[in-house]
């Protein structure tokens, strides 16, 4: 066995530091990055020795002459960030794991010309004193939904705790069992009623909840009740729920505030674009709930948030709150949300520049149109690999409409010596990974997810790939 010839055949360190292409590394990035990817990848080789076999040795061999190269790219992978752009084929819109609602780029331009330099993100131009960092989104979100004020956190779960905390700290809070909801993430309704300090009082069945039990269960303690849309599961069959309609004589009676958390806030009505009805924020506040919240990058497809609006006395009380100087939105949040709710004073523009309403209500021609676009090019591209269309369901994802399936078109891809695991794999450790789904031995590119703009880079990864 000959291992300590191959231990002995690892270039020392200050050999390696001599060789030109890790001088070029050192100048173009750093000493000490350099000496750690050196001790890495020699440590990684020696290993590598340690554990190979007899017949391995040749191959382990090659692995030292590619040393030099091993540690460019590792300097070069402790340079490119981790976080990167990539495609999504899955035909899920809002995709949890890939970032949820993507930012348009006119968007993001705007943005950054804001964020790069100093802003009046709470300056008040007018006034030439201190302003309010909600301000720049208050009153478009009032004129939009009929709010008396508004005002945003860093998303819909710390929005649920700190109206509790705000409204019904030390006090009850009223819920039918059929809305004690887990979002995921171990967000839990019961478990943020617990942190905010509120008691949860939950009345009903899962299944049917009465008018009745709301009254029952209203005490002294009582300081609001709470509505939950159920937005990521549906309860069925024999049901019984008691809306917000229903709810607003019994909390006017008693003078407590009701509380709706939406979850997914839809500013358009869905079901003019072939969907189901979402209940929207406008007719939560129309049919008489105090403070609605929903999340900023769910439906309404703008950056991560939780959006708070409602009767004037409530916000102001939320923006009092020591919590919220722990849950305040940045500057980006509060950019991004202003361009995105001003597309909002049209429907028109909604659908058309915020890329998630475009993506939930582009029409199947069309999507079939650019389906057939990008398979033409993959055929063109002459891979080893059987191009196709097939027709497919893209879903809203998210936790939003959770039944709703929207008719797609997907270009399949069956590789012909590659198998499907294989090439799966591989598309995902491409420079802009590709993330599809896969269905009977099949790739599927549902392409509702993929703007046509990255159809060229696709046809050449896939290119290199197969
Ligand atoms: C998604 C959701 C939340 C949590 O919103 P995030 O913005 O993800 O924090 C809370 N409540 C309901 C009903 C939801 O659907």
């Amino acid at each position: 066995m000959n291992k300590n010839v191959l231990y002995r055949s690892i270039p020392k360190v200050d050999v390696l530091l001599e060789q030109e292409s890790v001088q070029a590394l050192i100048q173009r990035y750093s000493r000490e990055t350099v000496m750690e990817a050196i001790h890495e990848e020699t440590e990684a080789l020696r290993a590598r020795i340690g554990s190979c076999k007899e017949e391995e040795i040749e191959e382990v061999q090659q692995e030292i002459n590619r040393l030099s190269e091993k540690i460019r790219l590792s300097v070069e992978r402790m340079h490119t960030p981790n976080m990167r752009r990539v495609i999504n084929g899955t035909g899920t819109i809002l995709h949890t794991n890939l970032g949820r609602a993507p930012i348009s780029r006119e968007h993001m331009a705007k943005l950054q010309d804001i964020v790069t330099g100093y802003s009046n993100l709470e300056y008040n131009l007018e006034a030439g004193r201190r302003g309010e960092r909600y301000s720049h989104f208050e009153k478009l979100l009032c004129k939009l939904t009929g709010a008396e004020a508004a005002m945003a956190v860093n998303n819909n779960a710390a929005a649920v705790m700190l109206i509790l905390s705000s409204m019904a700290k030390g006090g009850e809070v009223v819920v039918s069992r059929g809305e004690l909801v887990e979002i995921g993430g171990k967000f839990r309704i019961p478990d943020v009623m617990e942190q905010s300090g509120a008691v949860l009082i939950e009345v009903g069945t899962t299944n049917k909840t009465h008018y009745s039990d709301y009254e029952e269960a209203i005490t002294e303690e009582t300081k609001a009740l709470l509505k939950v849309h159920t937005s990521n599961y549906r309860i069925v069959g024999f049901t019984d729920t008691v809306t917000i309609d229903d709810l607003v004589p019994l909390a006017k009676e008693h003078d407590l505030p009701i509380i709706e958390d939406l979850g997914s806030g839809v500013l358009v009505d869905l079901s003019k674009y072939g969907l189901t009805y979402e209940p929207t924020v406008q007719d939560s506040i129309r049919r008489g709930a105090d403070v609605v919240c929903f999340s900023g990058d769910k439906l309404l497809g703008g950056p991560q948030a939780g959006i708070i609006i409602g009767k004037k006395k409530y916000i102001d009380q939320m923006k009092k709150n020591q919590l919220t100087r722990a849950l305040r939105i940045d500057k980006f949040t509060a950019t991004a949300l202003e361009l995105v709710l001003q597309e909002y004073l049209s429907e028109e523009n909604a659908i058309r520049n915020i890329p998630v309403m475009r993506m939930i209500t582009e029409p199947l021609e069309e999507v079939t149109r650019r389906a057939k676009s990008l398979a033409r090019m993959l055929k063109n591209a002459h891979l080893d690999a059987e191009i196709s269309l097939a027709p497919c369901e893209s879903q809203i994802g998210g936790g939003s409409l959770p039944l709703e399936r929207i008719p797609s078109m997907a270009v399949t891809i069956k590789p012909g010596k590659m198998s499907v695991p294989s090439l799966e794999e591989a598309m995902r450790r491409t420079a802009l990974p590709i993330i599809p789904r896969t269905v009977n031995d099949t790739v599927y590119l549902d392409v509702r997810t993929i703007e046509s703009g990255q159809f060229k880079q696709i046809v050449e990864m896939l290119g290199e790939l197969i």
